[in-house]
């Protein structure tokens, strides 16, 4: 799950690490009134959006009075923002942050992910900070410095002391870099965050060592154990389809291609993908329906499915172990009779009840493609979407 900046930095403030002052704003009256707060010579007006890469789209903007900021807010509030990580739709903007401005000397690259392939807590920072950290990765990779962690330790202070001066944090402020690192460890670990990306950190004119951006991501198998994270959850920022799979429990995650796809088990979904990527189509979703789904949720599923715009066909592939292949044809007519099936659909059913499942599905009246194998089905949507 992600959150906004504007939170990402309120976290921050709690575990003592700097950031500028700054409060969110829903509209140009309300970004006056922060600004006044703030009472700062520069102030900055920065688009909330979940999404990197505003500073290039013209998403941060630099103010330096009340009619600025009011000018500003009135310009990025609903306006659609594409930057590199939003796609070509780009995100309309609908809430702001205004903080104070930074005094910036040098800007550096700063972030805690969790390393599959030493499965530990990594920091990771570079004195390339600002812009897009994987050219510097591709480019010039001697210039990120990474620190391990070990889990029972945590982070040490001589761990973090060697990345400063590897990434060469100006020696009399390095303590102050420390006591950062050390800030923003303790709340990924609290707050069971997979990524937390500071870029920049910056080192200002009047020697400070702060936070200028914050990017948290959360792990979200462990949000039962962070309802005040859960709070900050914003609709507006998630796919549509993806709330309403949340809805029922179910595995969803909305891609870009146009075969939608309906399987059981997260393994069998990703070959499922795989396989239909090989005959040159595009799926649309990753869907897992799971063991014990009912009619009921299949149903919701083929329905989330349907409800894709660009969805030119739909692949059904079960294998029922404990998921049984009749609940499947159930839950599949139910949807289609209901909202009707316009596209081409293609059915693979084997394992428990597949006899009954195939009975089903044939006396519906629907118009189903039968495959034999996964690659057998796989094929023959792709030729059916063309
Ligand atoms: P994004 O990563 O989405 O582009 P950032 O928050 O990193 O957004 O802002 C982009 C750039 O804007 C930063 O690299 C920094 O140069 C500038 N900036 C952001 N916040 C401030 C601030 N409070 N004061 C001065 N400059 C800022
Ligand atoms: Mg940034």
């Amino acid at each position: 799950m992600n959150i906004h900046e504007y939170q990402g930095k309120e976290i921050l403030r709690q575990y003592g690490v700097a950031v500028p002052k700054g409060r969110v704003a829903f509209s140009p009256e309300e970004a006056v009134n922060v600004a006044k707060e703030l009472s700062s010579d520069v102030m900055v007006v920065k688009a909330q959006i979940h999404a990197g890469g505003r500073g290039k789209a013209g998403g941060v903007k630099i103010a330096r009075n009340l009619e600025e900021v009011r000018a500003y807010a009135k310009e990025l509030l609903g306006k659609v923002l594409v930057t590199h990580q939003t796609g070509p739709q780009g995100k309309e903007v609908k809430r702001l942050y205004v903080e104070e401005g930074s005094d910036i000397k040098k800007e550096y690259y700063l972030s805690l992910v969790v390393d599959r392939q030493t499965s530990r807590v990594t920091l990771m920072g570079s004195e390339e900070g600002g812009m897009n950290i994987e050219e510097v990765a591709e480019e010039t990779p001697e210039k990120i410095f990474t620190e391990v962690i070990d889990p029972v330790v945590g982070l040490t202070g001589f761990q973090a002391r060697r990345l400063a001066f590897n990434i060469n944090i100006p020696k009399h402020l390095v303590n102050k870099a420390v006591k950062l690192m050390l800030g923003i460890y303790e709340a990924f670990i609290d707050k069971d965050a997979s990524i937390l990306e500071i870029n920049p950190l910056a080192v200002t004119g009047d020697d400070e060592v702060i936070a200028l951006d914050a990017k948290f991501n959360f792990d979200s198998n462990a949000l039962y154990r962070h309802k005040d994270i859960v709070e900050l959850r914003d609709y507006d920022e998630e796919d549509e389809k993806e709330i309403e799979a949340s809805k029922y429990d179910l595995s969803y995650i909305a891609l870009d291609g146009n075969i939608g796809c309906m399987v059981n088990g997260a393994g069998l979904a990703m070959a499922t993908m795989d396989t239909i990527s090989y005959y040159g189509g595009s799926p649309a979703n990753f869907l897992d329906v799971g063991g014990g789904a009912s009619a009921e949720k299949v149903k919701e599923a083929f329905k989330i499915i349907l409800s894709d715009q660009q969805v030119k066909g739909i692949f059904v592939n079960i294998f029922g172990g404990i998921m049984k292949c009749d609940v499947i044809a159930e839950g599949v007519v139910k949807a289609a009779s209901e909202l009707g099936l316009e596209v081409p659909l293609v059915v693979r059913l084997e394992g428990t009840n597949v006899t009954k499942g195939k009975e089903i599905l044939n006396e519906s009246g629907l118009n189903i493609t039968a495959a034999s194998s996964l690659a057998d089905g796989a094929e023959k949507i792709v030729k059916l979407v063309g």
